[in-house]
């Protein structure tokens, strides 16, 4: 079997409609013509597995880098609470005391993290479950190497997942995990609170345009630099270096989840890092699930659930959330050698989204299909 990590990042390129900012960012593509804005103050940091990359455009450096410096004290601070690396985190407090009866207690801030996710394994039935950590585990996706369990492997990690199974204070504040071996990963949904805070931290401080891509989970502040919407290209998950399609947003955030960023293959099957909790397998078929909502961490939270579960099942899940969501199919193996390429066909998006996605890849192979929810 070979195995294969890669610990890409679906990081998306910010600009408007002027050259300078696509370029100041790694993906290219986004944009051309019109005036060139100012040159944004921009730092970037290794943190939560991926890196933090915030830019701030104003015209007092000196506060600029203030700005910086706080949105990234916050996404800090957002780590050292939920971390699963971090043995002082939250998190890895509550995971330790699984199985002994004990409560751990929670800041606001992760209470506030575990609420939502909560909230949304309700909402996507499921689909999105902070405690699938033990499946994920098995798989061996977090390891040297990726492996497929066998069924006594699998059936003992499912036994020590599902979010119905935790047990949480009345106010919330605090949280026990029946079971030994059960454990928080708030790993589908911490960026995106990050993002948030960071954000909000920047606000404070003074910044008026700004963005912050952590991983993959874009959020911005105020006005594109040189007016107008904001240009967010999205991955191309068969070429992750390179813009598939690129979005306009007014404000909010987009993210995405893809098949790129932890997978690996066996027998010619691409397993990827992203499990359905209700079947404890890898999610097939889908490449990337890119979802634009208000917060950061609703459309951290929504890519995900949305990847597991699938246009059909997600269209209506968006529709009730009021996000717009892009679906990626698995184009299949490569013919010939080189990555398969996406065609249009292999597109699957929410109506809302329809007329604000420009496509980069050519237009023949098809059209995308429109994501309808179908349920009475
Ligand atoms: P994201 O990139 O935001 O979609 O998060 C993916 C990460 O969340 C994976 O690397 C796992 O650690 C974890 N994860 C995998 N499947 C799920 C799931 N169904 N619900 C919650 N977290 C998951
Ligand atoms: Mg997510």
């Amino acid at each position: 079997m070979s195995t294969r990590k890669v610990g890409g990042e679906a990081r998306a390129c910010v600009g408007r409609a002027g050259a300078a900012l696509a370029l100041t960012l790694a993906v290219g593509g986004c944009g051309s013509g019109g005036p060139t804005p100012p040159d944004p103050v921009v730092g970037r940091w290794p943190i939560m597995g991926t890196f933090l990359e915030v830019r701030v455009w104003h015209a007092d450096e000196t506060r600029a880098r203030t700005a910086l410096d706080a949105a990234h004290g916050e996404v800090l601070r957002v780590d050292s609470l939920m971390s699963t690396y971090r043995p002082a985190s939250e998190l890895s407090r509550a995971n330790r005391a699984a199985g002994t009866g004990r409560s751990t207690p929670l800041s606001p801030a992760t209470a506030e993290v575990l609420a939502a996710a909560l909230g949304y394994a309700r909402l996507s039935d499921g689909a999105l479950d902070v405690t699938v950590g033990p499946l994920v585990d098995v798989w061996g996706f977090y390891g040297e190497e990726g492996r497929l369990p066998p069924r006594p492997v699998l059936d003992s990690a499912r036994a020590l997942t599902g979010w119905r199974r935790l047990a949480l204070s009345d106010s919330g504040d605090s949280v026990r995990l029946p079971r030994a071996g059960m454990r928080l990963d708030f790993g589908a949904i911490a960026k995106g609170y990050a993002v948030d805070r960071a954000v909000a931290a920047l606000r404070v401080a003074g910044a008026e345009r700004a963005m912050v891509d952590l991983g993959g989970n874009v959020g911005v502040l105020g006005a594109a630099p040189a007016g107008g919407a904001w240009r967010v290209g999205l991955r191309d998950p068969r070429n992750p270096s390179e813009a598939l399609a690129v979005v306009a947003m007014e404000d909010g955030a987009v993210a995405t989840s893809g098949d790129y960023e932890r997978f690996f293959v066996a027998d010619g099957v691409r397993y990827a890092h992203i499990v359905d909790p209700r079947t404890g397998v890898p999610v097939r078929g889908t490449a990337s699930v890119s979802v634009l909502a208000a917060s950061a961490l609703a459309s951290d939270a929504l890519s995900t659930a949305l990847y597991v579960l699938g246009p059909a099942e997600g269209a209506c899940l968006a529709a009730a959330q009021g996000v717009e969501a892009l679906w990626i199919r698995d184009p299949g193996p490569a013919r010939r050698g080189g990555p398969p390429a996406i065609e249009p066909r292999h597109l699957v998006v929410t109506p809302g989204l329809e007329e604000r996605l420009e496509l980069r890849i050519g237009r023949s192979g098809g059209t995308p299909e429109v994501a309808r929810c179908r349920r009475p």
